[in-house]
C-alpha cells in the first residue's frame, strides 16, 4: 500500500482539522459498535483518525487490527499510537517497522500510564522512561514518520509544576515530535493560556486541542480527574438538570463542545481532536457545523 501523508502536511493547509480517536474493542461486541460508529461517521470525512494503545502496552495486536481497518476498509489516514509501556527498545521498534512497512506515516508516541495500582512509572526491562525518548528513537529510526506527543492544558497529574511539565513538553519537541494533541479539557482558557506559555517557552509546534463530548454527569465525574481536567461550575449544574435523561445529557455535552469547537476555530486553533468513545453521535453532529462552517 501507498504511504499515507504525514499529518503535519494537514496541518500546513491552515484548514481546521477533524480528528477523532477511536480505542481498540476487547470482543467482537465492541469490534461491532467501533465499526459501526466508524460507518456513521463516513460521509463526514474525519481528515485523520487515531487509534488508541491500551494501559499495559496490551493491545499491541489489536491496535494494529483495528489501525488496519480503519486505514483500508474506511480509506482513512489513521494514526495509531504507541506507548513505552510493556516493550523494550528492540520491540518498540519492530512494532513502528510494522506500521511503516505497511504505509503508515503518523505514529502518536506516548509514555504511557504506570499499571493500576502503582503510582510511579517504572520502564520496561531495556525499555525507555519518558515519551521524549520514545519519540527520538523513532525519529532517528524512521525520519519519515510524522510523530504526534501529548500536551497537558491544565499540567499532566504527576508533574510538579506546570513550568516543570512544559520543560518537559519542550524536550519533546527538541527530541523530533511533529505536533501535539492535548488532553480533553472543558474550558477554553486552559488552551489559551497552555498555547500562550508554549510559545513564550519557544515550543513552536501546531497544538490540537482535544475535546470530549460529553455523555452524562457521572461520565465527566469519572473522566475529569482521571485525566487531571477541572469541571466548570456551568457544565455540571447543566448536566444535573438533565441527569435522568441520557438523551438529553448527551445534547448538553453536545451542545458544550459545540460552543467550545466554535471558539477554539475562531481564535485560530488548527482544528480539533474528538475523544468519541467508538461512539458517533456526537462526532457527526459537532462534524455537520464544522463541515457547514469551515471545512
Ligand atoms: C492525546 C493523548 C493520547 C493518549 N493516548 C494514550 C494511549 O493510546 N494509551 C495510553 O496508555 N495512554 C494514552 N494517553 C495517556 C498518557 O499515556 C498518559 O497521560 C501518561 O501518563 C503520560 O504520557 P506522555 O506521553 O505525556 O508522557 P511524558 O511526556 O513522558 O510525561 C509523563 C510525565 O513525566 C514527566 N516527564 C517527561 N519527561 C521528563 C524528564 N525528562 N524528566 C522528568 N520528568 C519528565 C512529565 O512532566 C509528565 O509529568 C494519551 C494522552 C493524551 C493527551
Amino acid at each position: 500500500m501507498n504511504a499515507d501523508r504525514p499529518i503535519t502536511e494537514l496541518l500546513s493547509s491552515g484548514r481546521p482539522l477533524l480528528s477523532v480517536e477511536f480505542f481498540p474493542p476487547k470482543n467482537d461486541e465492541g469490534g461491532e459498535q467501533l465499526l459501526r460508529a466508524a460507518e456513521a461517521l463516513k460521509p463526514y470525512n474525519p481528515d485523520f483518525v487515531s487509534i488508541t494503545y491500551g494501559a499495559g502496552g496490551t493491545t499491541r495486536e489489536r491496535t494494529f487490527r483495528y489501525a488496519k481497518i480503519l486505514r483500508e476498509q474506511f480509506g482513512w489516514l489513521v494514526m495509531p499510537h504507541l506507548t513505552c509501556v510493556g516493550s523494550s527498545r528492540g520491540e518498540l521498534l519492530d512494532i513502528a517497522a510494522e506500521y511503516h512497512a505497511d504505509g503508515i506515516r503518523n505514529i502518536m508516541a506516548l509514555r504511557g500510564d504506570p499499571p493500576k495500582g502503582e503510582k510511579t512509572f517504572i520502564p520496561y526491562p531495556d525499555g525507555l522512561r519518558h515519551a521524549s525518548d520514545l519519540i527520538a528513537l523513532l525519529r532517528e529510526k524512521f525520519p519519515d514518520i510524522c510523530l504526534g506527543a501529548a500536551a497537558y492544558p491544565e499540567k499532566h497529574p504527576e508533574a510538579a509544576s506546570m513550568e516543570q511539565d512544559l520543560m518537559h513538553l519542550k524536550s519533546k519537541a527538541d527530541a523530533g515530535a511533529s505536533f501535539l494533541t492535548t488532553q480533553l479539557f472543558f474550558d477554553n482558557e486552559h488552551y489559551f493560556r497552555f498555547l500562550h506559555a508554549c510559545r513564550s517557552r519557544e515550543i513552536f509546534l501546531p497544538i490540537l486541542p482535544g475535546l470530549l463530548p460529553a455523555l452524562s454527569l457521572s461520565q465527566v465525574r469519572r473522566f475529569g480527574p482521571m485525566c487531571g481536567s477541572s469541571l466548570p461550575h456551568a457544565l455540571i449544574e447543566q448536566l444535573q438538570i438533565v441527569d435522568d435523561h441520557p438523551r438529553a445529557s448527551e445534547a448538553v455535552g453536545i451542545t458544550w463542545a459545540y460552543h467550545q469547537i466554535r471558539e477554539l476555530l475562531r481564535h485560530g486553533a488548527p482544528g480539533v481532536h474528538l475523544y468519541i468513545l467508538n461512539r458517533s453521535a456526537a462526532a457527526i453532529t459537532l462534524a455537520r457545523s464544522l463541515d457547514r462552517n469551515e471545512r
